[in-house]
């Protein structure tokens, strides 16, 4: 294929209302003002924001687009929309386009259908959505349908926050608001405002759309609930970073350019560990932006793997026995004047602002472990977390040699030394030396260090990062303000200083593990050292409520306790939710596809052995194997008794507690027996009587 190539720098976003198009489009004062609002220093007048959405509308319009919408991150973890044409009836009869100040700044969507975790009841409908100028407004086109998106925050008639952006904005002024305390205080006075900022690799698995036609499971419940293992699975390490496939590389073409001209900076892409599994990761931005993008990845993935024949799946554990798939979350903070508050340069042991910024992450991924375990938490990640394959779910820090070392020296009392890197000489003349980090990585850690940010590797693939997000830079934003309280009211700042790094050093040491965090041994020595390992989503869940959780989230004005509850509530509910679904499609699969073919080769197999018999051949082979398939036949009839028995149980309970514990104590089992009798049934039927794809054509076949 000879195709023209637009260049990227042209390409890269096309469709976005951008710093370039507002300073083209907007008038001088108008953009300044603009500016100063998207930076938190004022609110955006009436008069303004009429012009704005003029512009808008005009470049809009210009690029095809007939609609805008309001776009917002309900807690069901994806996005929502509600497009509203531009037009204007006139009194001749005709219509203009407009789009008022009003209409970009505030919609007012029926909230009744979103979940609210009972912050509201259904006949109190309002909701309000609001403009977020902090993400860029941006064009997108689904098939002929163009229309602007308004990033947007969503909250209900009396003000609590019903969305995932809401909170992840009010963290992020939060640990601003800490982290500046502490800059001015170990004496910064330069910067005026600190960001998060994030980076999210994303994983996927693309498989066949043919297959996926076929599965009731993938369709319903986006991982396959059947399938016994492939011949083949991810043993030969051959894929992991392999050359792409031609269609593969196509799609990750299609996908690039559609991202870049939504300004989404896609970076890398690579295969990755098991067949069929891939990976992109984009450019880091403000926190706020990256989940944006991040939820237009995902979306944008489904759509470019359809136009080439393909299904996208991002659940976190699509296929049983090869690995699943996560986010892995960077994350950092960086000031308006662009210092990389987790930069160690090269004499880390020197730069207290890193210190102290190290160390009171540290802190907060110990303090509040089982809080960050929680905001990983749903039914897809329970198949990750813990299965060797990804991080396990204890949680803990991975910082390396050199900070290990320099951790260890301010709990001794002061850093005195950074470790080196060195160079690497490679035995080859013609390969130069390379110089070496300082630290290796660890890939087994779930929360590692990783050069110049933190990577929080437990977040599943599905999942909005803004969850996540908000509780890092709450839990950070909670112990800086503790240590700004300190420095502010000592009188020797760089004493007090100390006096908390070693504190932290001593305390906090037990958070700190570089070793293999796949083994047995490190579940044992975790639970010496008194870590959580909550392996269960809905144990997890239950642990969100506690006080000082509670107390941090409305102490730093990201959730009232009203609001953390509601969201605890709907995470719980959507647990049992999934699971009963899954059960209820393992039903309907084994009963109308799975069971009547396994009948129908015990009738094949029987009449093989009446007409072996009445031909005077003994006919034991193929008695036996009747034998067989007919004991499986009866066991997979009684676990779908148990499943159904089961399932039928946990609907019945009204706590939403009681019943995601019976759907995690009785379904789940229930589920995993009647899989293992198919999966065995599998292995034994006629291939041409099989109803559904095998995982090898699944996880093989392009
Ligand atoms: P890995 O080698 O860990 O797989 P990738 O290159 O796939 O790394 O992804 C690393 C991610 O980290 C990218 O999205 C990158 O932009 C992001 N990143 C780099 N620096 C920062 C930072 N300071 N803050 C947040 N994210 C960052
Ligand atoms: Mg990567």
């Amino acid at each position: 294929m000879n195709k023209p190539v637009e260049p990227v720098t042209d390409v890269f976003g096309s469709n976005v209302f951008n710093d370039t198009v507002m300073r083209e489009r907007l008038p001088k004062d108008v953009y300044r003002s603009l500016k100063r609002t998207i930076e938190g220093n004022e609110p955006l007048d009436h008069a303004t924001a009429d012009v704005i959405a003029n512009a808008m509308k005009d470049w809009a319009v210009e690029k095809g687009a007939a609609h805008f919408c309001h776009w917002f991150q309900p807690m069901t973890g994806s996005t929502a929309e509600k497009h509203d044409s531009f037009i204007s009836p006139t009194a001749q009869g005709g219509t203009i386009m407009e789009f008022s100040g009003k209409e970009l700044c505030q919609g007012e969507p029926d909230a009744s259908s979103f979940p609210s975790g009972g912050l509201r009841a259904t006949f109190e409908a309002r909701g309000y959505t609001a403009w977020d100028c902090t993400s860029p407004v941006f064009v997108k086109e689904d098939g002929d349908n163009i229309t602007l998106y308004i990033p947007s925050a969503f909250c209900s008639y009396i003000g609590h926050a019903l969305d995932k952006k809401t909170p992840l904005l009010r963290s992020m002024d939060a640990l601003n608001k800490q982290a500046m305390r502490v800059l001015r205080a170990l004496g910064n006075t330069t910067s005026n405002r600190v960001t998060a900022t994030l980076g999210p690799e994303q994983e996927y698995f693309l498989i066949d759309r043919s297959f996926y036609e076929k599965r009731l499971d993938l369709i319903l419940t986006g991982r396959t609930l059947f399938g016994a293992p492939s011949p083949r699975g991810q043993e030969m390490d051959d894929h992991y970073f392999g050359s792409l496939h031609e269609r593969v590389a196509s799609f990750m073409h299609a996908l690039n350019v559609e991202l870049w001209r939504l300004g989404v900076s896609a970076k890398t892409q690579h295969n990755e560990v098991s067949p069929a599994q891939y990976e992109l990761a984009p450019v880091f931005a403000t926190v706020n932006v990256a989940t944006d993008h991040n939820q237009l990845t995902m979306e944008t993935m489904r759509k470019i793997a359809a136009r080439h024949g393909f299904v996208c799946l991002l659940h976190e554990k699509p296929f049983a026995g090869v690995n699943g798939s996560g986010k892995h979350n960077n994350w950092s903070m960086v000031t308006d004047d662009g210092i990389n508050l987790l930069e160690p340069g090269q004499t880390p042991h020197e730069d207290m602002v890193f210190l102290v910024m190290l160390c009171a992450v540290v802190k907060a991924v110990d303090k509040y472990a089982k809080l960050l375990r929680a905001s990983v938490a749903n039914s897809g990640n329970e198949h990750r977390l813990g299965a060797n394959e990804a991080p396990p779910a204890i949680v803990s820090v991975f910082l390396g040699d050199q900070l290990s070392d320099i951790f260890g020296q301010l709990a001794a009392g002061g850093a005195k030394s950074s470790k080196k890197g060195g160079e690497l000489k490679l035995g080859v003349s013609t390969l130069a030396p390379l110089p070496k980090d300082c630290t290796d990585r660890n890939r087994t850690s779930p929360f590692a260090f990783t050069g110049n940010r933190f990577e929080f590797r437990m977040v599943g693939s599905t999942q909005s990062t803004a969850g996540p997000m908000f509780v890092l830079n709450t839990i950070v934003a909670d112990v800086l303000n503790d240590i700004a309280d300190e420095l502010e009211k000592a009188p020797n700042v760089k004493t007090a200083a100390q006096k908390v790094l070693k504190q932290i050093a001593t305390e906090h040491r037990k958070i700190i593990f570089n070793g293999d965090n796949y083994t047995e041994d490190w579940v044992d020595e975790a639970k010496r050292r008194g870590l959580p390992n909550i392996q269960s989503t809905v144990c997890s869940l239950e642990t969100i409520m506690d006080k000082e959780n509670v107390a941090a989230f409305k102490k730093h004005g990201v959730l009232t306790e009203a609001e953390l509850r509601a969201r605890t509530e709907i995470l719980l509910e959507a647990y049992g939710m999934s699971i009963n679904i899954e059960a209820m499609t393992m039903l309907n699969m084994a009963k109308r596809q799975i069971l009547p073919a396994c009948i129908e080769y015990s009738s094949v197999l029987g009449s093989a052995v009446g007409a072996v018999s009445s031909a005077g051949v003994e006919a034991g082979p193929q008695r036996e194997l009747l034998e067989d398939v007919c004991g499986l036949l009866a066991t997979m009839k009684k676990d779908i008794s148990q499943l159904e028995k089961a399932a039928a149980e946990a609907k019945k309970l009204t706590d939403t507690t009681k019943r995601a514990g019976l759907y995690r104590d009785k379904v789940i089992p229930a589920m995993q027996a009647l899989r293992a009798t198919a999966d065995e049934l599998e292995t034994m039927v006629d291939a041409d009587l099989w109803p559904i794809p095998t995982y090898a054509e699944m996880l093989f076949m392009k």
